[in-house]
């Protein structure tokens, strides 16, 4: 018989098809308000990406607080997925919405900064450490600075990054490995430029491809996540950030360290959690509640280079910007998470929470001989549908098993589990109880019995 990720292929086409006649039966008024609406929408979503989600049709969230949503047919869900990061903290905590309650009737966007604006630089620095700030509504829009800056002071045209990684829209980034080689990815909508002459791209865990790129002495930047979380999650091996650093001081290019996923890792993040030194530190999604914010931050000494080197540029366009960034709602809800939601007690409570979901999924797959694994960063958990650990790109794209990860995902849905979509990926939020943890344990214990029978 045909297996997938231990599997019988025949089982799993069952299990996912019951599992999504039960995702349907059980959403009569969404899938009425969906026939009913207008297509106004692209495709019938607002993000495209909506109509990836592996159930029959999107999810229409009527209610969310802290980690529950309540769909529009009532059916009370266990947020794991938190907007993919976004809503880390829970969503609507109470600061937040207090911030945003106090600035409501005051402005929403001036192009100038307010008193807030300043103490929320400050509690980045205190948070994160000592770098010079700047303000993104993205985190993609975050790393495009990043590595303009990068370009800007190093004269160098590349950013290196690995394959398999995922930092927002950055064009720039959107290369993968092929037989040792850098290549533009397939699939890229309306892509003319040749993205090898903007990029090169190196095996994650491995010091040699990166240094055989440095040598050429094209790379202005290394930009990369502590952790690669948007592939199957893989981890670096000792050492290797340690190398990482070394290299680029060596080769003159600057290390971006992009914590947007793993903020999840502690209090400041991988970086002071772990003790990295990037040059350019880069955080959205979470950063100030789910209010659209990123930022991104120079070292002291590199914001010298930056300054000098702006001392002598023409006139003109930066290329960085967007007038709404920089609002005062932003800044209210930055200062508020950073104060009183993103506290060193709060991750306490998710590291705790994530290593009981890491805990009872690794013995679920255990009891049922499943050839998967679970990987933790702080409070991100993912459960992968092969064995690990895993390496490098190439082999988290071979553990990327699509059809049984989204039977699985409508499975643990169907049981009252919301987890990310493009990967199996868990957060345990500040708001998330013991009694939501064991419940999408059982909810994976039942989904892999009915699996591995
Ligand atoms: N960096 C990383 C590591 C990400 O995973 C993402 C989005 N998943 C981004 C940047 C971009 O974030 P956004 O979509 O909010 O711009």
């Amino acid at each position: 018989t045909q297996m997938l990720a231990g599997i019988p292929l025949s089982r799993l086409t069952d299990f996912a098809t019951c599992e999504a006649a039960r995702y349907a039966a059980a959403r009569p008024r969404t899938k009425a308000a969906l026939d009913g609406a207008e297509p106004a929408w692209l495709d019938g979503v607002p993000m495209h990406w909506m109509r990836d989600w592996p159930m029959p049709f999107p999810l229409l969230v009527a209610q969310a607080k802290g980690a529950r949503l309540t769909d529009l047919d009532g059916h009370k869900l266990d947020d794991f997925c938190l907007g993919d990061t976004g809503s880390m903290f829970g969503h609507s905590t109470a600061p937040v919405a207090r911030a945003i309650r106090a600035q409501a009737g005051n402005g929403l966007t001036y192009m100038l900064p307010t008193e807030t604006a300043l103490r929320a630089g400050e509690a980045l620095s205190a948070t994160f450490g000592d770098f010079r700030w700047q303000i993104a509504t993205t985190a993609t829009d975050a790393n495009r600075f990043a590595l303009r800056v990068a370009r800007a002071v190093t004269g160098r045209p590349k950013v290196l990054v690995f394959n398999g990684c995922y930092h927002g829209t950055v064009q720039d980034a959107m290369v993968m490995r092929q037989d040792g080689q850098t290549a533009p990815r397939p699939g890229l909508v309306g892509q003319v430029s040749d993205l090898t002459r903007l990029a090169a791209c190196a095996e994650f865990n491995d010091l040699a491809s990166v240094e055989t790129l440095l040598q050429t002495g094209e790379i202005a930047a290394v930009l990369t996540e502590p952790v690669m979380t948007n592939s199957c999650m893989v981890l670096p091996q000792p050492g290797f950030h340690d190398g990482l650093r070394d290299l680029c001081t060596r080769y003159g290019a600057l290390l971006i360290i992009d914590e947007t996923h793993t903020i999840s890792s502690g209090y400041g993040g991988y970086t002071r959690t772990y003790g990295l030194n990037p040059d350019i530190f880069v955080v959205g999604k979470c950063v100030a509640g789910g209010m659209p914010t990123a930022v991104w931050g120079l070292r002291p000494d590199l914001a010298e280079r930056y300054a000098a080197y702006n001392a002598t540029r023409p006139a003109g366009h930066s290329g960085m910007g967007t007038t709404l960034s920089a609002n005062p709602m932003q800044f209210a809800c930055l200062l508020a998470t950073l104060t009183e939601v993103m506290t060193p007690a709060a991750y306490a409570h998710m590291e705790d929470g994530a290593a009981r979901l890491a805990a009872g999924l690794s013995a679920a797959i255990t009891r049922h001989n499943a050839p998967w694994h679970v990987v933790r960063v702080g409070a991100r958990v993912e459960f992968i549908c092969a064995p690990g650990p895993l390496l490098n790109g190439i082999e988290a794209a071979q553990a990327h098993i699509h059809p049984v990860e989204s039977a699985v995902h409508t499975g643990l849905l169907n049981r009252g589990c919301l987890i990310a979509p493009f990967h199996n990926m868990m957060l345990v939020s500040p708001a998330t109880s013991r009694a939501q943890i064991d419940r999408l344990i059982r909810a994976f214990t039942s989904v892999l019995s009915e699996l591995f029978a």
